[in-house]
């Protein structure tokens, strides 16, 4: 700036001393006129070489103060640039610069370090949150003001079958349920939490599903009373299997209660009479109505044991497995059965497989309780064969127990529930045989328990077979 001052003074003063000689020659105070054009002619190219030494004197100035000026600031971006986000150590980088450099390069570096820290931190939550949220069972969607969706995790995905959140249709068209479309609409304009249960078509389930959704508002930051509602967050819990389990629980005690109720009821009814007739003097039925006593008594001993057996077997306790022999614990288990029922029949113990590995407790209860519902649904005489083999093709490495008898069949709708607490094709016969209705529960606890398989073939009028599966090793 200095030097364009400069040049402008040398520039005007020239040409006002060329102007006032031009006009004192104009006046006449000038004779010499050839004199004068020659001096003037001289004043001219003296001045021009005075301007240009000016000039490039000016230039040559400017340039050095702008390099001297920019060195450390170059410098300053160079080592920002060579070493990247400045650390504390590196304050001394810039030491050796003139003090307010100093504190430039030191601020640069402290902002460099504290955008890059933020930036790491920031990809670094998300990816948690990310992770968090695809981790977890439940479906969660976060939608705007017309449930459109702006994120949602991958159980949501998978459930409801979406791409990416851009490329989805807002909630309202994707779920045309009222009752969750009517909530959705109420966070959205009320702002507060609310939570429904509702049926859903999924794209992995054959079926609509049970759901309890919870939807809380989404606010803008500020939080306070007049923070606005931009949108809403669903959070889908999947609850069919948890009401199956509950149905269960609630069929089992209802049936457990029957089956207490009923030998009960008949005790009770059965000791009054007794007592009644004793006291008038009557002995003549008390000795039949205390047999029938015992027998309802023997059948809760027998219901309340199979009830404890199965809670037992249901909490997982251990299994204590051991290589049984299979001749050993056949006829063990034979022994145990009611001879009455079991010498009905014409039993045949198979061996082709002479070892079995396992709990022998609870493998003699699998042969007790198939046998004996053999003895029971099969007709006096028949035949009940036990056999006893190593496992073929695709489940060789096990070791096989079939029961099988010459009953009469069961048919093939009742196959599939067989195996659930208190299933009986008929009821009344089961309970009049004398049956818990926990027989083959039990079976079916024990064998998954030593990490085996059961399943069981019929045909009404063909007999059935009951086949448990062992694996041969210790898992
Ligand atoms: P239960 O104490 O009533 O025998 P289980 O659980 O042992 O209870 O058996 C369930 C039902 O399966 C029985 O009530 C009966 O209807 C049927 N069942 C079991 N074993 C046989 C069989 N060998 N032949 C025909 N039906 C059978």
């Amino acid at each position: 700036m200095q030097g364009l001052g400069i040049f402008a003074i040398l520039i005007s003063t020239g040409y006002t001393l060329r102007h006032f000689a031009i006009e004192q020659f104009l006046v006449g105070s000038v004779i010499d006129s050839s004199a004068f054009t020659r001096n003037l002619e001289q004043f001219d190219e003296k001045f021009s070489w005075l301007l240009a030494v000016v000039l490039v004197v000016g230039l040559v100035w400017t340039s050095f103060v702008t390099y001297l000026g920019l060195r450390p600031m170059g410098r300053i971006l160079r080592t920002v640039k060579r070493r990247g986000p400045i650390q504390s150590s590196d304050d001394d980088v810039y030491n050796d610069e003139p003090g307010e450099w100093q504190d430039l390069g030191r601020t640069v570096g402290k902002l460099t370090r504290g955008i890059r820290r933020r930036e790491a931190q920031l990809v670094r939550e998300r990816e948690e949150l990310v992770t968090i949220l695809g981790s977890v069972n439940e479906a969660i969607v976060a939608m705007g003001r017309n449930t459109e969706p702006l994120f949602f995790n991958s159980r949501f995905a998978v459930l409801f079958g979406t791409g990416s959140p851009s490329a989805e249709p807002s909630l309202r068209e994707r779920f045309r349920v009222p009752e969750l479309l009517e909530g959705f609409d109420r966070v959205l304009t009320e702002g507060s939490t609310r939570t429904f249960r509702v049926r859903l078509r999924t794209s992995i389930h054959d079926s609509d599903r049970e759901f309890t959704v919870s939807v809380s508002p989404l606010r803008s930051i500020g939080g306070g009373q007049e923070s606005h509602v931009y949108g809403a967050v669903a959070v889908f819990h999947d609850i069919t299997e948890l009401k199956a389990l509950e149905q269960i629980r609630i069929d089992f005690v209802a049936n457990a209660s029957h089956e207490l109720k009923t030998p009960l009821t008949s005790v009770k009814g059965y000791v009054d009479t007794v007592r009644d007739d004793l006291k008038s003097g009557n002995f003549d039925e008390a000795t039949a109505f205390l047999d029938v006593v015992q027998r309802n008594v023997d059948r809760l001993i027998l219901l309340v044991n199979d009830l404890l057996d199965l809670s037992v077997l249901e909490s997982g306790a251990e299994v204590k497995k051991s290589l049984l022999s299979t001749a050993e614990v056949s006829y063990q288990a034979l022994n145990l059965i009611d001879e009455h029922q079991s010498k009905r029949h014409v039993i045949h113990i198979e061996l082709r497989a002479n070892h079995v590995f396992g709990d022998r407790h609870r493998i003699e209860q699998v042969i007790v309780n198939l046998v004996d519902n053999a003895t029971k649904y099969s007709p006096a005489g028949s035949e009940i064969k036990i056999i006893w083999e190593p496992g073929a093709g695709v489940n060789v490495g096990e070791t096989v127990l079939r029961v099988k008898d010459n009953g009469p069949g069961i048919s093939e709708e009742h196959l599939p529930r067989l195996f659930e607490r208190f299933y009986r094709v008929d009821a009344g016969r089961a309970r009049e045989i004398g049956g818990t209705g926990l027989g083959l529960a039990i079976v079916k606890h024990i064998v998954i328990g030593h990490g085996g398989s059961i399943a069981v073939r019929s045909r009404i009028g063909e007999g059935s077979e009951f086949i448990c599966r062992f694996p041969s090793v210790k898992i």
